[in-house]
C-alpha cells in the first residue's frame, strides 16, 4: 500500500510513522464532520501496543460524540483473532465500556484484512480459518499491519522461534540456543510486551544477565514480563492498564484500579509519559 495514500479516502493508520498518524487524524477530521460508517482493523500477529487499536477506536467514538454526528454513523471493529485484546479483564472491560458509548462499535471476530480498494472505499476481510472472503464499505478505516520481526531474524534464521520472533528466554531474556545473546524490545519472541514500558523495565534484567554470562555465571535476574497500556477512554479519561507476562494485571501506583477510568490517568498519559518515553531514549551504550 503507498503509504503517502494515508489520510486521502478515508484511509488512516497510526502505526507506519507519525506523517501518517498525523494523516490520519485528518481523514478523521474529515469523518467525523458528517459521520458514516467506520471500520477498525486488529492484525492477526503479535503486535506492537496491541491497546492502540482499541483506543483509536475509543477515541474515533468520542470525535463523533463531540461533532454531534452520532446519530449518522456506525463503528464496526474486525478482529483477525477470536478476542480483541489477550488480557481477559482487559477486554470485557473494554468490551462493556464499548456498550456505554454513543455509537457502540460492533466486534466482528476472525476477520483478517487482506485487501482495500481505496477507490471503492471497499475494505476485504478473510475468515482465517475457512478462507471465506467478505467485502465491506467504509467512509473511514483505520489499519492495523500485521507485524513481523525484521528479515534478519524472521527469514529462517536460528534465532528464531516459530513465530518468527527472536527465541528468548522469557524470564531471563537470555537466547534458548545461544547463551551470548539476550533479546530486548519489540524483537522478543515473549507471550505479551511489545512495549516501550517493557523495553524499560526488561533493559536492567538484560544488563545484569548479560554480564554474569560474560563472566562465566548464570543469568539470576528474573523479567516478570511487565507491560503497560494506558488506554483512552475519551477525552479526559483513561485506564492505566499494567500486567505481567502471565496476563495478570498488575498496579505501580497505590490506589489506581488498572480497569477504572479516571482523569489521573488521563494525565499521566498525556503529560507525564512522554517525558518518560524521552527519557528511556537516552542511552549508554
Ligand atoms: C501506534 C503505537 C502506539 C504505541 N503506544 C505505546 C504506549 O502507549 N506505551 C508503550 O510503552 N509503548 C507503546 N508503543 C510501543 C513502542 O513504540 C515499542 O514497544 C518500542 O518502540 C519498541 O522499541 P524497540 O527498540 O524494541 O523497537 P522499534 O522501536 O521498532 O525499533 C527498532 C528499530 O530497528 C530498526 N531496524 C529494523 N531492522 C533493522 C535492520 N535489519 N538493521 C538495522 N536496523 C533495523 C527499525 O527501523 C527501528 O528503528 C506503541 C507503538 C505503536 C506503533
Amino acid at each position: 500500500m503507498d503509504i503517502l495514500a494515508f489520510g486521502q479516502k478515508g484511509l488512516g493508520s497510526v502505526y507506519h510513522n507519525p506523517e501518517t498518524a498525523m494523516a490520519t487524524w485528518h481523514a478523521m477530521d474529515t469523518f467525523r464532520q458528517k459521520g458514516g460508517r467506520a471500520l477498525m482493523t486488529l492484525a492477526g500477529t503479535d503486535m506492537k501496543c496491541a491497546g492502540a487499536p482499541l483506543k483509536m477506536t475509543f477515541m474515533l467514538a468520542d470525535r463523533i460524540r463531540q461533532a454531534g454526528t452520532a446519530s449518522a454513523s456506525q463503528i464496526d471493529f474486525f478482529a483477525a483473532k477470536t478476542a480483541i485484546f489477550s488480557v481477559k479483564p482487559v477486554a470485557d472491560k473494554v468490551l462493556e465500556l464499548w456498550q456505554s458509548l454513543e455509537v457502540a462499535p460492533k466486534v466482528h471476530y476472525q476477520r483478517e484484512l487482506i485487501g482495500v480498494d481505496m477507490d471503492k472505499q471497499t475494505a476485504i476481510f478473510r475468515q482465517p480459518e475457512t478462507g471465506e472472503q467478505f467485502s465491506e464499505d467504509y467512509d473511514f478505516i483505520h489499519i492495523v499491519p500485521p507485524m513481523f520481526a525484521t528479515d534478519v531474524i524472521f527469514n529462517n534464521s536460528e534465532l528464531a522461534n516459530e513465530k518468527g520472533w527472536l527465541n528468548v528466554n522469557a524470564e531471563t531474556l537470555q537466547h534458548t540456543k545461544y547463551p551470548n545473546i539476550f533479546g530486548l524490545g519489540d524483537i522478543n519472541g515473549t507471550p505479551r510486551g511489545k512495549t516501550a514500558a517493557t523495553v524499560k523495565k526488561s533493559t536492567p534484567v538484560v544488563v545484569h544477565n548479560l554480564i554474569r554470562v560474560m563472566n562465566g555465571q548464570t543469568p539470576d535476574m528474573v523479567f516478570d514480563g511487565y507491560t503497560s497500556c494506558p488506554m483512552l477512554v475519551r477525552e479526559g479519561e483513561a485506564m492505566l492498564v499494567e500486567f505481567n507476562g502471565k496476563g495478570e494485571l498488575t498496579t505501580t501506583l497505590p490506589l489506581v484500579d488498572p480497569l477504572q477510568p479516571s482523569y489521573f490517568a488521563w494525565y499521566l498519559e498525556d503529560v507525564m509519559l512522554k517525558p518518560a518515553y524521552m527519557t528511556v531514549l537516552r542511552g549508554r551504550a
